[in-house]
């Protein structure tokens, strides 16, 4: 069994390390925002160790804009606390080639109840979707996706800055957000640099 190895080998192998975070705490130096993708593994593919990420998953890896209402926001909260209280140092937005979210934006697909917050979490994409459209228009629809999963990694990052705690953070130079978008066929992770407007590879940085 998957958890009887895990305690076997890896929990043993990391047992001072998870033992000094019970004692000191965590003090994670980035929160990585990331797809739910069961192929999208942040610590794999990053090559973290427990205690260097602090994580928040959802689908297409959307930061809703700042709306301090009587809803219940769990990315919102995660982006809160990263920041505010574990004073994190870096924010990342990964979004990934072959993204669900991305190619559902292209769909037409009925609203029902067992699609609601879906449908409605989706719109946090629609505008990457004009700009993909606006400028990809005649390209293939693969290029079109893969565009898009781009241009929306990008408006997540400005919709991270109309968190009051981001925005007064990064204005400071003590939070630092990055652009990721990671290929799920070759591994490769390419980074926005917002000085030459384009994604480049993070291998050669
Ligand atoms: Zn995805």
């Amino acid at each position: 069994m998957g958890h009887e190895n895990f305690k076997k080998v890896k929990f043993h192998e990391n047992k001072e390390r998870f033992r000094k975070l019970v004692e000191e705490g965590q003090h994670p130096r980035a929160l990585f925002i990331g797809c739910s993708d069961s192929r999208v593994m942040p610590t794999m593919i990053t090559g973290s160790k427990v205690g260097d990420l602090f994580i928040v998953r959802n689908i297409g890896n959307f930061v809703a804009p700042f709306r301090p209402d009587a809803d219940y926001h769990a990315t919102a909260s995660a982006i809160e606390y990263a920041v505010s209280v574990l004073g994190i140092s870096d924010i990342i937005v990964c979004g990934h080639s072959h993204c669900g979210a991305i190619a559902a934006l292209y769909k037409e697909i009925e609203e029902t109840p067992e699609n609601i917050h879906t449908i409605k979490w989706l719109k946090l994409g629609h505008a990457a979707k004009k700009v993909a459209l606006l400028t990809h228009k005649n390209r293939s629809h693969e290029e079109i996706l893969r565009y898009t999963e781009k241009v929306s990694v990008i408006h997540q990052l400005d919709n991270l800055l109309t968190y009051p705690a981001v925005k007064r953070r990064v204005d400071e130079e003590k939070l630092f957000l990055h652009g990721w978008h990671y290929n799920i066929e070759n591994g490769e992770i390419e980074y926005y640099d917002d000085e030459d407007y384009e994604f480049k590879l993070l291998s050669q940085k």
